[in-house]
C-alpha cells in the first residue's frame, strides 16, 4: 500500500457541471434499497398486491416490496418496477419463478 502523505489540494471553487454531478448523485442516494421499500408502500398503498391483505403498522413488517423484473437495483421513482407482497405470497412468487426455470431446464447447469 502506497500512502500518498500530501494528497492533491481541494481545486478551485466547484464548477457548476460538478455540483450537478453532485446533486445527481444525492439524489440517486434516494432511492437506496433502504428507502425504496418506503417509498412504494406510499405509492401502492399498505395492502399485498396478490392477496389483497391490508396491513397496519404492527404487522407492516411482513408487507415486502417484490421487484417485478427481479432487479434489486432497478428501483424507478415512479414505482413500476415494485409490487408490494406479503411475505407469504412473495414467497410464492419466487418459488413459483424459481419452478418455472426448473421446468424450462434452465437448472441444468448444475
Ligand atoms: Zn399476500
Ligand atoms: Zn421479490
Amino acid at each position: 500500500m502506497a500512502f500518498r502523505p500530501r494528497g492533491p489540494r481541494p481545486g478551485p471553487p466547484k464548477s457548476a457541471e460538478e455540483i450537478d454531478e453532485i446533486v445527481r448523485k444525492l439524489r440517486n442516494e434516494q432511492t437506496r434499497p433502504e428507502n425504496y421499500r418506503e417509498r412504494s408502500l406510499k405509492l401502492h398503498g399498505w395492502i399485498c398486491a396478490k392477496c389483497g391483505r391490508e396491513f397496519e403498522l404492527s404487522n407492516l413488517h411482513l408487507l415486502t416490496v417484490h421487484h417485478k423484473d427481479g432487479n434489486h437495483n432497478y428501483n424507478p421513482p415512479d414505482g413500476s418496477n415494485w409490487e408490494n407482497l406479503c411475505v407469504y405470497c412473495h414467497d410464492d412468487e419466487h418459488s413459483r419463478s424459481i419452478l418455472a426455470d426448473y421446468l424450462a431446464g434452465k437448472d441444468k447447469k448444475r
